[in-house]
C-alpha cells in the first residue's frame, strides 16, 4: 500500500501538471499548424518525468480522500504513467500512417489521404477498393503495434492496482455502468426511427437504402456535397464572428484568443483549438476549406476556445485543464449544432430550404450517437476482457447492429477512444440537447441572438471544469442529465419538415 503524499508535494505535482499540458499543447498547436516539422514529445515526458512515475500514481491514489481536485491529478498521473508506457508504439503508430503508401487503380496514395479520398471519390468502385486497400495497410502494419499496446496497458493497469482498465475508470468516479445502461435503451428506442430515416439519408445522399449501403458509401454520404453553395469558405469567420458577437463577444478584440488563419503547406485542414494557457492564451487554429463540415467543424472549436478563453483564472490547474470533459465538449456542440438549426441558418446566411437540411442534420447526430453508444459498449467489454483479440468479432457485431452498416474488422483496436472519451462525448450530446431545450424556452428559439442568453453563458463558462456537466445543467435547469435527451431533439428536428 503507498502512502498518501503530503500536501505540499501535491501542489508542486499540480503546478507542474499545469506546465506539462501546456508544453504538450504548445508542442502540438505547432506540429499540427505547420509551424514545425517534427512533432517532439519525449523532451516534454522527460521534463516532467515525476508525473508518469508508478509511485507519482500510487501516492496520489492513496491521497484522495473524496477530495475531487486530488482525484482529477490522481487520474491525471496515471493516464501519463500509462502514455508514457505506450508513447513508442503510439509514436511508431503515427510514423506509419504518415509514411505508408498504397495503390489503388495505378495511383499511390498515402495513408492518410484514403480516408478524404473515400469522402471526395464518386466512382463507388473506385471506393470500394479505397477501403479494401486501407484495412489491407491497418491489418499488416498497425495490428500488431495496437494489439502491443492494449497490452501493455492491461498489464500496467494491474501495477498501477485496479483488475481492469475499466475498473481503473470506475475509480476515477467514471459512471460508466449507468451510462451503459442508457445507451442499450437509446438503441433500443431508436432502432426503427434509425432503420427508417437512415435509410431515407442515404437514398438522397448516395442513391442506396440502408441495406444497401456499404462502410466505403458512408464518409461520402457524411460529406453532403450538395451542400456546398451554402456553406462558402469566405463566409465562415464573417458568420462565427457575427455568433458571438450577438452574444457579446468580439473575438478580434479578446486578447487571450489568438487566430492562426495562415496558409502552410503542411497545416491540417481541420480546424482545432490549443488551449495553450488557460485561459491565458487560447489558440483557434482554421484554413477554410467551406462546405458543411468544415463549418461544423470550426464552431465546434469555438466553443472550445470560448470555454477556455472565458475560464475563470483564479481556479486551480485540476478545475481549468482537468475534470469533466464532457463539460467542453457540451460547449463545443452547443456551438456545433448551431450550423444545423433551421433558425441560426436563415439569420446568418440566405440559406435554402433550412429544414430539410436540419432534418438531414438530425440523422447524422443520430447515426453518430447510435455508433458512440455501441463505441462505449464494445469498450467495457475490451477494457474487462482477458484477450483482446477475441473482442475482433464483437466489435463488428456491436458497431454493426447499431448502424446497420457492417464496420471493418480491422478497426476493431484503432477505433477505441483512450480514457473512456466516448463517455464524455456521450454525455456531451445529452448536455448541448438538455441545455439548447432551456435556452430556447428562456430566450427564444433564436437565443443564440440574445445578449442575457450570452451573459449567462459566459457566467458558465467562467466555471471551467470545476463542475461535471450533470452538475452544471442541474445547477441551470434543475433537470439531470440524460442520453434519452438526445433522441428527442432528434425526433423534433424530423418532425419539423
Ligand atoms: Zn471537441
Amino acid at each position: 500500500m503507498a502512502e498518501p503524499l503530503q500536501q505540499r508535494e501535491i501542489d508542486e505535482l499540480s503546478a507542474d501538471a499545469d506546465r506539462f499540458i501546456a508544453e504538450l499543447d504548445e508542442e502540438s498547436y505547432l506540429h499540427f499548424a505547420g509551424h514545425k516539422e517534427t512533432y517532439d514529445l519525449s523532451p516534454i515526458y522527460e521534463r516532467h518525468e515525476r508525473l508518469t512515475q508508478l509511485d507519482t500514481a500510487l501516492g496520489l491514489g492513496a491521497s484522495v480522500d473524496g477530495d475531487r481536485r486530488r482525484r482529477e491529478l490522481w487520474r491525471f498521473a496515471c493516464e501519463g504513467y500509462l502514455g508514457n508506457f505506450v508513447r513508442e508504439e503510439a509514436e511508431r503508430v503515427a510514423e506509419l500512417e504518415a509514411t505508408l503508401t498504397t495503390t489503388v487503380d495505378d495511383e499511390e496514395i498515402p495513408y492518410r489521404m484514403l480516408r478524404p479520398r473515400l469522402m471526395n471519390e464518386d466512382d463507388r468502385g473506385v471506393r470500394e477498393r479505397t477501403e479494401a486497400a486501407r484495412n489491407e495497410l491497418t491489418e499488416e502494419h498497425l495490428n500488431a503495434l495496437e494489439l502491443q499496446a492494449a497490452q501493455v496497458v492491461q498489464r500496467e493497469t494491474q501495477r498501477l492496482g485496479a483488475p481492469s482498465y475499466a475498473e481503473l475508470y470506475r475509480n476515477f468516479g467514471f459512471g460508466l455502468d449507468d451510462l451503459a445502461e442508457q445507451c442499450r435503451r437509446l438503441l433500443a428506442e431508436t432502432e426503427g426511427l434509425w432503420e427508417e430515416t437512415g435509410d431515407r439519408f442515404f437514398r438522397s445522399r448516395v442513391g442506396l437504402g440502408l441495406g444497401d449501403v456499404a462502410r466505403w458509401d458512408v464518409g461520402r454520404a457524411w460529406r453532403g456535397v450538395a451542400w456546398d453553395s451554402a456553406f462558402p469558405a469566405d463566409r465562415m469567420l464573417p458568420a462565427l464572428e457575427g455568433t458571438l458577437a450577438d452574444l457579446g463577444i468580439e473575438l478580434r478584440a479578446q486578447q487571450n484568443v489568438e487566430l492562426d488563419l495562415e496558409e502552410r503547406p503542411s497545416k491540417d485542414p481541420r480546424a482545432f483549438c490549443s488551449p495553450i494557457e488557460v485561459p491565458g492564451r487560447v489558440v483557434l487554429v482554421l484554413k477554410p476549406q467551406g462546405g458543411p463540415n468544415d463549418w461544423r467543424a470550426l464552431f465546434h472549436e469555438a466553443g472550445h476556445t470560448e470555454h477556455f478563453a472565458h475560464t475563470n483564472a483564479s481556479l486551480s490547474p485540476e478545475e481549468r485543464r482537468l475534470g469533466d470533459n464532457a463539460v467542453t465538449e457540451g460547449w463545443a456542440m452547443l456551438l456545433e449544432y448551431l450550423t444545423t438549426d433551421p433558425v441560426w441558418l436563415e439569420r446568418r446566411l440566405d440559406f435554402p430550404r433550412p429544414h430539410e437540411f436540419a432534418a438531414e442534420g438530425a440523422v447524422q447526430l443520430l447515426w453518430v450517437v447510435r455508433r458512440y453508444c455501441a463505441k462505449l459498449l464494445y469498450e467495457l467489454e475490451f477494457h474487462a476482457a482477458e484477450d483482446p483479440t477475441a473482442l475482433r468479432p464483437r466489435y463488428v457485431e456491436l458497431l454493426g447492429d447499431a448502424t446497420k452498416v457492417k464496420p471493418a474488422a480491422s478497426d476493431y483496436l484503432g477505433d477505441i477512444d483512450g480514457g473512456f472519451y466516448a463517455s464524455a462525448y456521450l454525455r456531451a450530446w445529452a448536455f448541448e440537447a438538455q441545455l439548447r431545450a432551456y435556452l430556447r424556452e428562456r430566450f427564444g428559439n433564436a437565443w443564440f441572438s440574445q445578449r442575457e442568453a450570452g451573459s449567462l453563458l459566459r457566467e458558465l463558462w467562467a466555471e471551467g471544469q470545476k463542475p461535471t456537466a450533470d452538475e452544471l445543467l442541474a445547477d441551470v435547469t434543475g433537470e439531470k442529465l440524460e442520453l434519452a435527451a438526445v433522441g428527442d431533439r432528434i425526433r423534433e428536428a424530423l418532425a419539423a419538415v
